[in-house]
Parts: structure tokens; sequence; C-alpha cells
């Protein structure tokens, strides 16, 4: 019976890949093109206190206030495609592909931390009712059910400021001060913060802030996707 009802499912609501949208074989997330295209970061090569691959390390000049940050993914080509989808293109079933491949990297490089919950990056309430979800949210929901903890809405945004992804590095910084607050019931709580992209970590590291300064134990960060320095481009924004 369990088997006719999947067959059925499949017939009607066919699995499409994560990232291109073609529909794949055997209820698979993606497609045979976009597996062989999307490889995920070794978590060998990074630093995993600011995510970047170890030669591109940004603790050298930065100092982030989040405790780590991990990301299955770098901010391009098919995986980029899949989370721009999801996130502009309102293709929500994406987000179980890759909430499931962050949880992984949690359980992976995070296996000594003892979350007490999952939390994430809070979305202006206009941008909101524009979008229709918080993209964010959405990750750690299904993040927080893979990994059997309980989510957290922990943070207020205030101000909705431009856009992050339209600004450039200095300007990014600047964008997010005074942007975000904790709300209360944070006080010695280990904290999974949840993003769908860290750019520059500005939004991050002021999130981290605010938690901090309302008594959070600890903040370690995990996104689906980490730009990366252009190395053909070095200093452009990506
Ligand atoms: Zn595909
Ligand atoms: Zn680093």
């Amino acid at each position: 019976m369990k088997a006719l009802m999947s067959l059925i499912k499949e017939a009607f609501f066919p699995m499409t890949c994560a990232a291109c949208g073609e529909v794949t074989k055997d209820g698979e997330p993606l497609c045979d093109y976009c597996r062989e295209m999307l490889k995920p970061i070794n978590p060998i090569k990074r630093c995993i206190l600011c995510g970047c691959e170890k030669p591109d390390c940004e603790c050298k000049y930065r100092v982030f206030r989040f405790d780590g940050l991990i990301a299955p993914f770098e901010n391009k080509d098919t995986a980029k495609l899949g989370v721009y989808s999801f996130k502009f293109g309102k293709r929500m079933s994406n987000a179980d592909y890759f909430a499931e491949q962050m949880a992984f990297c949690v359980k992976n490089e995070y296996r000594d931390i003892g979350f007490d919950a999952v939390t994430f990056v809070p979305m202006h309430r206009s941008r909101f009712l524009k979008r229709g979800f918080n993209q964010s949210r959405v990750l750690a929901e299904k993040i927080a059910v893979v990994l059997g903890l309980p989510i957290a809405d922990t943070l207020v945004c205030l101000k909705n400021g431009k856009r992050q992804h339209d600004l450039f590095g200095k300007e990014r910084l600047g964008n997010v001060k005074g942007r975000y607050k904790a709300k209360a019931g944070v006080k010695g709580k280990m904290l999974l913060l949840v993003d769908d992209i860290k750019t520059t970590g500005a939004t991050l590291d002021e999130c981290a802030k605010q938690l901090y300064l309302s008594g959070a134990d600890g903040v370690y960060c995990v996104t689906a996707l980490i730009s990366v320095r252009d190395k053909n481009n070095a200093g452009k924004k990506q």
C-alpha cells in the first residue's frame, strides 16, 4: 500500500532537481548532471571560525563574534542556482535538500557542541510581507527537525536598511549596525544560528553580538552557501 502511494505521489508530484528544476528519477533530490556538478566544500580545507578556505581565512584581519561558521557549498554555480531559486523564485522544495546538507555539516563539524536550540537571522516585517517567507527560518526549521532540536525565535530585525546583497564590504558592516536585537530567553543557551548565505559575515556577526549581549553561551553559524574570493577578480563583489 505504501509503495503504491509513493508511486501515485511520484506520478502526480514528481521530484524535481533542487538545482535546475528538471524532473529527477526515483525521487532523487538532484538530477545526474547537478549531482556531478555540485561539489560540497571539503571540511578539512576550511577554517572553522570564518568558514573560508584556509589560504583565504579572514580571521587574520577580522575578529568575528560568532564561535564558528560552516557551510556545505560555495556561493557559485549549481549550488547558487539552487539556493537562489528557493530564495527569489519561491521553489520551496529546494530547501529540503539544502537544509539536509547543512544539518549534515553540523553533525560532522560541530559534533562536540551540545546545542540547546536552532535559531535564524530574522527578516524585517516589510520584507517578510513582500516575500511571504523568511528563507533563513525555513532552513532553520528543517535543520531543527533533522537534528532533533527545538527552534527558537531569538532575534528581531529593527530596521530594514538596504539589501546586504546590493552593498560592498565596508558598507555592509555599517548597514547592519543597530539592525538586530535579541529577545529575552537566550541566557545561558548554546545556539546554532542559521542564514542562507555568508558573504562578508557582517549580518551573522551582528546577530551573534546581540545574542551574546543578551547572555547566550555560544553562537555557532551554519549557512547554505559561503561566498569565496574570486581568485581572478580579487576585491570585486561576487
Ligand atoms: Zn539538475
Ligand atoms: Zn578563519
